[in-house]
């Protein structure tokens, strides 16, 4: 099997097109990462790394013997496409969670993102609370959810609530909300910890004054989450440049479509 054939490679050069559409992947901002499973984890198994390991400065037990695609460090979303072998590697998980091996790919001297730390400490929480079933971070710089985090509390349930009031759809696709933090150092273990802490209650995590996290089983759904997140945010901003609200979706209403889809929305954004 031809790496440059898998299917998450395909996922992820498609994503990141989108991205870039979207006008949110400017310069080197945002990184991917994909948990590998079936034929692409099994293919390698076999396989020894040549590469020296790569200590982690926090160990995720969780993830040991898991392989990984991840974007490189200062890729251009822009250039994905048309070369993967350079801006994509695949890093393979050691036996105790603290390090890692460079499996495939980084062509010319690349290495995994430096916001790998946060990636994987995030999938490690992810693994254990989804049951296995979310596979996918994206981290991408939304510029309206970006924009909000200017204007807005930095509380949790006050942003969940504002993006759950603009359209029915949102309390729908994040009812467990959007964890919110504030500021941190980029690529440090502290943003890290912080973002995986969130991850344990929420798919999406604002980062303040800087952009978004997204996880959940495969590419579309993560990116769609995402999309949908920034879209109200884009509305609420037009709301409040047109004047703020003169009405909108109330608790109980909220409550009446979260009871209708069978959903259990963040208490504390709707009490
Ligand atoms: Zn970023």
């Amino acid at each position: 099997m031809n790496i440059l054939d898998f299917t998450s490679i395909d996922n992820l050069k498609r994503t990141s097109g989108e991205i870039c559409s979207k006008g949110w992947g400017e310069a080197n901002g945002g990184n991917i990462s994909i948990r590998l499973t079936g034929e692409e984890l099994a293919h390698f198994q076999e396989h020894q790394s040549a590469e020296k390991e790569h200590s982690l400065p926090y160990a995720v037990p969780e993830l040991a013997g898991d392989c990984f695609l991840v974007t490189g460090t200062g890729v251009f979303f822009r250039n994905i496409s048309t070369s993967p072998e350079e801006s994509l590697g695949i890093v393979r998980i050691n036996s105790k969670g603290d390090g890692y091996s460079m499996m495939w790919g980084y062509d010319g001297g690349g290495q995994p993102t430096s916001e790998l730390t946060a990636h994987l400490l995030s999938h490690g929480v992810r693994k254990r609370v989804s049951s296995g079933r979310d596979q996918v971070i994206i981290h991408t710089h939304t510029t309206n959810l970006i924009a909000l985090s200017f204007v807005l509390p930095l509380s949790t349930p006050v942003v969940t609530r504002e993006l759950w009031e603009m359209m029915s759809e949102c309390l729908l696709l994040f009812p467990d909300g959007i964890g919110v933090m504030e500021w941190m150092v980029p690529g440090s273990l502290e943003i890290g910890l912080a973002t995986s802490q969130l991850m344990e209650k929420h798919r999406l995590v604002l980062w303040a004054h800087h952009g978004i996290l997204g996880t959940g089983p495969n590419m579309e759904q993560v990116f769609g989450l995402i999309e949908t997140a920034d879209k109200a945010a884009e509305m609420l901003l037009k709301v409040m440049a047109a004047g703020g609200k003169r009405q909108a979706i109330s608790a109980d209403q909220l409550k009446k479509l979260a009871k209708a889809f069978n959903v259990d929305p963040l208490k504390e954004a709707i009490d």
